[in-house]
């Protein structure tokens, strides 16, 4: 029974939201350049299946060569044989970085397998053509305006000619870098070499199998050359993307009688005008040609002369079959990615494992260095033995040195004086150096990102971390306190409530202070002290159970995890370039809640410690004293603030994201979820401009399957979200626009852009 109730409540919670997966590209930075130096990648294989980015990245990524300080200067001692570029691909974006290149004087080789522009080339004759986005001008001479197929190929063409581009017709099988020059090898042809090196080679890879018997038949085709080729005759089509309904629309067109087989029960990926016209001709069929949709089913097998489909009620159906159409897709060619040395996205190497494990091993160092917990096995000690860095030795040294240096240092009421007694504790380092990785990375992600949203919740997150939960805690009050502001008074009152006594450090704990930011559960230790501190206990009450809901029903926990708090700071600036390590999935979703585990472990002990305070002759104060801080390693302390928040939480950065700890462990996050489970705040989608692309969920560090929204037309509203924006700001059609439902549940959209495409779009109209 108990089973039951959890399911149902991680149903509620976490597992009833998509949870599709990411398709693996190789691993590229915004720029094109991946893990082999002097190779840049562009095109589809850069994320975004589109015309006019493959344009961009293409004529962006020769720019961007021949404005390399380094090219420029390796190319004033030229060499036998070695050219300054080679793209390997004839595509548009192969064909459009040549362009480039030739305008900008590079001596650079096209070298294509088949034919220029073939992918273009093998789309359905007659086949409409979408240049999304309306508003963009790619970079770059090559641009497209057609609106079909024949017309497209034929301005690409006319485009190519006219720049002098002749490819070479050849198949790259490798590419290696040697001492002075990159190393091309052809498939039954001598090697040639360049400085630089651009992949353009479209998502060429093997087409996507049915496995099923029969599929080696004759009459089974993975492209659709001309659809009058299926006139009068029964055909299948297998798929439920663009290019499935795309033949089947066209093949119906041309007469043919079409089954459209689909697995799921609608059509989440293709774009609303091809699922419209898919449906307009569903409906009315004529006695040349006809358009059956099969939704839930399965190809079981092909025939000779039948295909047998089993249908979304569990039966077999046979159908009297001619031609079958799989369309299912691609697989990105990989193994070409591989075999070169170029990492591929979430695939891990023995490099990228000893990485993981060194990385790990000094976040264990480092945390037990700065911790004040019961550390257990001895570890303290250990690390105090080797790499001890004990800060308080030097500032005892400075303080004692006597003269005016001495005096002025050991006289607490002076600001050095103060800051001599914060910095002779470990953490204080900690603090400081995380605060500067908070302004550095953050200054870098808003010129990177270019949004006003970015650029405003990135000072707001990084004032945050550096006065109240820096400057505060760790100068501000003590130097007020040593100047006697908290000795009476009402001063003394509030600094009793918030700060009690202590005989060392700074006579008081202003740590505490870092309460004012990191509520409870997120920082339990001014709540579950010996004595009740009132100050804390009311204050923490409002935030944890008044501010912090009315704000997530408004804005969506995104306003604390986003905006406020620390871990967040961190996770959006460090972490800015590392979102898309973040796994997606079904069984990822559900170690979502180890953070309820940790949050009912918090609740449990706010409990005894309640009854400790209340019967303080019981077993209860030392039951919290045991469970929070005692028992050998299983403490609450050392297990989810030192082991998960500390050492896996930023050990994981670089490998997993930056948001592990936030999406998996944070138990505020974890109450906060529950909370967003009223919230009015939706990623609002215009369906209409998606094209599928997955670029949305891919960079979404907390895991959301947001494309899965976006492309039904359904707002957001997987909990998870931290309203980090990227979802918003990557989605390179401007689909995604943060909002909210008003009281009469109408949209309400963010004033603030956080879409660089909406941007462009309102001020070109
Ligand atoms: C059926 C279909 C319909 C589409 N419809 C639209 C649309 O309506 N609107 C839109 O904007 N986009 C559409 N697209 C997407 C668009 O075609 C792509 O975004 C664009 O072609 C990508 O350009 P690319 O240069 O990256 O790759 P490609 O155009 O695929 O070019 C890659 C080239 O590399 C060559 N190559 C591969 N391997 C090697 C090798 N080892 N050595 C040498 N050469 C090699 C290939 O022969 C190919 O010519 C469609 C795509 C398909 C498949
Ligand atoms: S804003 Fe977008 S990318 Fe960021 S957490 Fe929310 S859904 Fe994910
Ligand atoms: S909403 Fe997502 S899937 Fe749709 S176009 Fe934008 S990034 Fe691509």
């Amino acid at each position: 029974v108990a089973f039951h109730w959890i399911a149902r409540y991680t149903h509620w919670l976490h597992t009833r939201w998509p949870a599709g997966t990411v398709e693996r590209l190789p691993l590229v930075d915004e720029y094109g350049a991946c893990s082999v130096p002097g190779v840049t990648v562009v095109g589809d294989l850069t994320g975004v299946p589109l015309l006019k980015f493959a344009l961009q990245t293409g004529a962006a990524a020769a720019a961007r060569i021949a404005g390399d300080p380094d090219f420029q200067k390796a190319r004033t001692t030229p060499q036998q044989g070695v050219r300054d570029l080679i793209i390997v691909g004839g595509g548009v974006a192969g064909i459009a970085a040549a362009v480039e290149a030739r305008r900008r004087s590079l001596d650079c080789l096209v070298i294509e397998a088949n034919q220029p522009f073939s992918t273009v080339a093998n789309f359905p004759a007659r086949k409409p053509i979408y240049v999304y986005p309306a508003d963009m001008r790619p970079d770059g001479r090559l641009q497209v305006t057609a609106d079909v197929k024949e017309a497209l190929l034929d301005e690409l063409q006319r485009q190519r000619r006219d720049a002098g581009i002749e490819p070479l017709n050849a198949r790259v099988t490798a590419i290696h870098r040697e001492s002075d020059a990159l190393r091309v090898d052809l498939a039954g042809g001598e090697p040639l070499r360049a400085r630089r090196v651009i992949v353009a080679i479209g998502r060429s890879g093997e087409f996507r199998k049915l496995n099923v018997p029969g599929e080696e038949l004759p009459k089974v085709y993975n492209r659709l050359h001309d659809p009058r080729e299926g006139k009068r005759k029964n055909v299948l089509v297998v798929g439920g993307g663009d290019s499935a309904l795309e033949a089947a629309i066209a093949l119906a067109e041309a007469g043919a009688k079409v089954t459209l087989s689909y697995r799921k029960p609608e059509f989440s990926r293709a774009k609303s005008e091809n699922v419209e016209r898919l449906k307009a001709l569903a409906v009315s069929a004529s006695d040349s040609g006809s358009l059956a949709l099969e939704l839930q089913s399965r190809v079981v097998r092909i025939e000779r002369e039948t295909v047998v489909l089993r249908t979304a009620d569990g039966a077999e159906k046979r159908i009297p079959n001619e031609m079958v159409y799989p369309m299912i897709g691609r697989e990105a060619p990989l193994d070409f990615f591989r075999r070169n040395g170029i990492a591929v996205a979430g695939e891990w190497r023995p490099a990228t494992i000893a990485s993981l494990a060194l990385f790990l091993l000094f976040c264990v160092w480092l945390y037990h260095w700065k911790s004040d917990y019961s550390i257990p096995l001895g570890l303290k000690d250990t690390f105090n033995r080797f790499l001890g860095l004990d800060p308080s030795a030097f500032w005892n040294g400075v303080r004692s040195a006597g003269g005016a240096v001495g005096t002025y240092f050991n006289n607490p009421a002076t600001l050095g004086g103060t800051i001599a007694i914060s910095a002779s504790g470990r953490s204080f380092y900690y603090t400081l150096a995380y605060c500067l990785c908070v302004l550095i990375f953050g200054i870098r992600r808003i010129r990177r990102r270019k949004t006003p949203y970015v650029t405003r919740q990135t000072v707001t997150l990084t004032l945050i971390q550096w006065i109240p939960l820096f400057l505060l805690p760790e100068i501000l009050l003590p130097w007020m306190g040593h100047n006697g502001l908290f000795d009476s008074g009402f001063g003394g009152w509030i600094a009793d409530q918030f700060f009690p006594a202590v005989d060392y450090g700074h006579g008081r704990e202003y740590w505490r202070a870092y309460g004012f930011i990191l509520a409870w559960p997120l920082m339990v230790w001014n709540w579950f002290t010996d004595q009740p501190l009132w100050g804390w206990l009311i204050l923490g009450f409002i935030q944890t159970c008044v501010l912090i809901p009315l704000m997530i029903r408004r804005w969506g926990k995104g306003a604390y995890c986003g905006w406020i708090c620390s871990c967040g700071a961190l996770a959006e600036t460090m972490g800015d370039t590392h979102r898309h390590k973040m796994p997606h999935g079904p069984v990822w979703n559900r170690l979502n809640m180890i953070g309820q585990v940790f949050l009912l472990w918090a609740l449990v002990i706010l409990l005894i410690r309640v009854l400790g305070w209340i019967f303080p002759n019981t077993l209860f104060p030392a039951a919290v004293r045991a469970l929070l801080n005692g028992i050998p390693i299983l403490n609450y302390g050392y297990v989810v603030d030192l082991i998960f928040g500390g050492i896996l939480g930023v050990g994981l950065y670089f490998h997993f994201s930056g948001r592990v700890w936030c999406r998996f462990a944070c138990p505020l996050a974890a109450l906060m979820h529950i909370y967003a489970r009223f919230t009015r705040f939706r990623i609002f989608a215009d369906k209409k401009k998606c094209i599928s692309c997955n670029v949305c969920t891919s960079v979404c560090h907390q895991g959301i399957d947001v494309m899965n929204f976006a492309n039904k037309g359904e707002p957001m509203q997987d909990p998870q979200c931290v309203r980090c924006s990227a979802c918003v700001q990557s989605c390179p059609t401007g689909v995604l626009t943060f909002g909210r439902y008003d009281a009469a549940g109408n949209p309400r959209y963010d004033p603030l852009p956080a879409s660089r495409v909406q941007s462009t779009e309102q001020k070109t109209h």
